[in-house]
């Protein structure tokens, strides 16, 4: 890219040598000054012969005096080579909205002016992507400034891009698409503008924020859909899709920048399912966990991408195999009668091993989050994977080792597969492996063994409940594949979206009313406790049947309820739990069963994402240079151009 900019600066320049003084006839052309009133000329600017109009004016609305000043001005190289800065990105609008200011439209002799609504409507939709290349909106696409209103007289720059064939009575009753989503594999930045773009454009159920950020310093961006934004509501669950953990897994990644934009714009829409299931969920989407890795996978490019380059991070490091292994842990403790089998502690020798910087990211956003349910997007295969992962005998690879959770695993498993076209397509021929006959799912160690995964981890370590979906025989598939894609996954990533509405749900709290937090919630027969969340409120999984549910915190008597959850039931059955002080002791028994667990050494509780070797932000301390005094990497072309460096590209930091 880098490259492509240097290449094309440099044609610029050699294409703008001065023009020479003024020869009879040129003055129409706007080449030179004449001292005569201003009239329409020809537009002549090269980056400009496509406007909607032909006749321009000297001096601009810049009052750039003629076509040559123009031409070797900062504003004119900057709106010349914004599409390959901005990697395609609110183009060719900018470049046209910038030529109504420097070519501006002429007609009698009189200069019209561009439309402040549109300057004001592009903006808003294009300030994230000059964010991510850390350049200030240009000063001459100030819309107070150089726009018109309408009452004025104005024109609208970008009426052309708008001018669609006139429609027939026919074409109005073909079905128009609702959301307009661009099929296409996101680089990086794209991906973050589009995700601050589809924020801004529902901005009252949507954010974007980040997680931490790579070993190479990129932000892990996470779009979030809830109608309070930013907050957890007492009883709301809250959801999360990962995508493109292995960087060269790219299905996962790019379906989830679509469906962030589906879900914006069905719930403006009004449609009712997706406004249901964003007003009653907090659903978070992390599209890229491995941004580094996936830069080096798409330098290969889609096709060409091997099964291996990329897969890792920047550290060289398998995401996957890189969380604590709690799984042994807990095989060891099985045998132990009183022995908790979730929640289970990191291990001490875990932090002496290497941590990526993803890895702990993920999970000290998960100590934050009170998250029920997720999954992890793959692909290389063709199937849903449910925990355990890691093999309960160390020397099976293929043994079939179930959660205590099995039923609601598998019917987790089923819900996505079963609503997949092709993993549900009995005749459908498989990449490698054949899970045809058992609905296009598996338990993760009886398909193959590993340790350090992350759906482990979720499981054993918090509340939530993670499967694995492998999307596709193609890790890197070619843009064309995209769109079906989207179609054969959109309807299971809706129906997983709502199965973390299963189960029971409900608040746990004294017979004040005081939310009790970190009590558990036991299931007869299920040995794998959920425990309340901050306001005391909870969720537990589980499949249709008939349940004792006990609620008990230290301090308290334990109280149990015998609850029934019909096979049809679509939404979690509310049980609140009111729990009987004890009485007996000092007030540390309000204490939760959790905190022991937290107090011990635990870096996460210390760990700053953004506070990590090289991608710290300096300080600013004793004059010293610091980064805020450096310029970005497109700097130095732009100063080396003239002898006015553009200085009103930097952002006022
Ligand atoms: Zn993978």
């Amino acid at each position: 890219m880098l490259l492509k900019l240097l290449l094309f600066l440099g044609a610029l320049v050699r294409v703008t040598e001065p023009a020479p003084r003024c020869e009879p006839g040129q003055e129409t052309l706007g080449q030179c000054q004449t001292g005569e009133k201003a009239k329409c000329v020809d537009i002549t600017l090269s980056s400009c012969s496509d406007v909607s109009y032909t006749k321009t004016m000297y001096p601009n609305l810049l009052d750039q005096k003629s076509r040559e000043v123009v031409e070797l001005s900062s504003e004119y190289i900057l709106m010349s080579v914004l599409h390959n800065l901005l990697q395609g990105e609110c183009n060719p609008d900018l470049r046209l909205l910038s030529c109504s200011i420097l070519a501006p439209r002429c007609e009698k002799d009189k200069m019209i002016k561009p439309c402040r609504h549109v300057c004001e409507n592009l903006r808003k939709n294009c300030l994230p992507a000059f964010d991510t290349i850390d350049m200030a909106w240009p000063y001459f696409l100030d819309c107070d400034r150089f726009f018109a209103g309408e009452e004025e007289g104005c024109f609208d720059p970008l009426a052309k891009l708008r001018g669609e064939p006139e429609l027939t009575e026919e074409d109005l009753l073909v079905e128009v698409p609702t959301t307009l989503i661009q099929f296409t594999h996101h680089l990086y930045s794209k991906m973050v503008s589009i995700l601050k773009k589809t924020a801004s454009r529902c901005s009252h159920i949507a954010r974007t924020y980040s997680i931490g950020r790579s070993f190479e310093g990129r932000d892990l961006f996470v779009i979030e859909f809830s109608t309070n934004p930013g907050h957890h509501d007492p009883m709301k669950p809250e959801f999360k899709y990962i995508g493109n953990m292995h960087g060269n897994e790219v299905v996962g990644k790019e379906l989830l920048i679509y469906l962030a934009q589906y879900l914006c714009s069905e719930y403006l829409l009004g449609n009712p399912r997706i406004q249901t299931l964003i007003n009653n969920t907090r659903i978070h989407l992390l599209p890229s966990l491995n941004p580094d890795g996936y830069e080096l996978a798409a330098e290969e490019g889609a096709g060409y991408n091997g099964w291996i380059n990329g897969r890792q991070t920047a550290q060289n490091l398998d995401l996957n195999r890189n969380f604590p292994d709690l799984t042994s842990e807990v095989y060891n403790r099985a045998g132990l009668r009183w022995a908790r089998l979730d929640h289970i502690p990191i291990p001490q020798s875990y932090w002496e091993g290497k941590v990526a910087p993803e890895t702990k990211a993920v999970m000290k956003w998960m100590r934050a989050i009170p998250f029920v349910l997720s999954a992890s997007l793959h692909g290389g295969e063709l199937v849903v994977t449910y925990p355990y992962d890691f093999s309960r005998h160390p020397l099976e690879e293929k043994m079939y080792s179930p959660t205590p959770d099995e039923r609601m695993f598998r019917l987790l498993a089923k819900a996505y597969a079963g609503a997949h076209p092709v993993i549900s397509d009995k005749l459908e021929a498989r990449c490698g492996g054949n899970f045809v006959k058992r609905g296009g799912i598996i338990n993760g160690a009886q398909w193959y063994s590993f340790t350090g995964g992350m759906a482990d981890f979720n499981y054993l370590h918090t509340n939530c409940f993670e499967i694995t979906l492998e999307l596709g025989c193609e890790k890197f598939p070619l843009e064309e594949e995209l769109y079906s894609a989207w179609h054969e996954n959109k309807e299971s990533l809706l129906t997983f979206m709502e199965m973390v509405h299963r189960g029971i749900k409900g608040i746990v709290s004294d017979k004040f009313g005081n939310p009790i937090k970190n009590a558990r919630i036991s299931v007869k027969g299920i040995r794998h406790d959920v425990i309340t969340a901050a306001d005391g409120d909870y969720w537990r999984l589980l499949p249709p049947g008939t349940y004792i549910i006990s609620a008990h915190a230290i301090g308290f008597s334990k109280v149990m309820k015998r609850v029934t959850l019909p096979a049809k039931m679509k939404r979690a059955g509310r049980v609140d739990f009111v729990l009987r002080s004890l009485d007996t002791k000092p007030k540390h028994f309000l204490r939760g069963p959790m905190e022991d667990i937290y107090e011990r050494y635990d870096p996460l509780e210390h760990f700053d994402p953004h506070a990590q070797h090289t991608q710290s932000e300096p300080r600013e301390e004793g004059g010293q240079p610091t980064r805020h005094n450096e310029k970005p990497w497109w700097w130095s072309y732009f100063s080396s151009l003239g002898q006015h460096k553009p200085l009103w590209l930097l952002k006022q930091r």
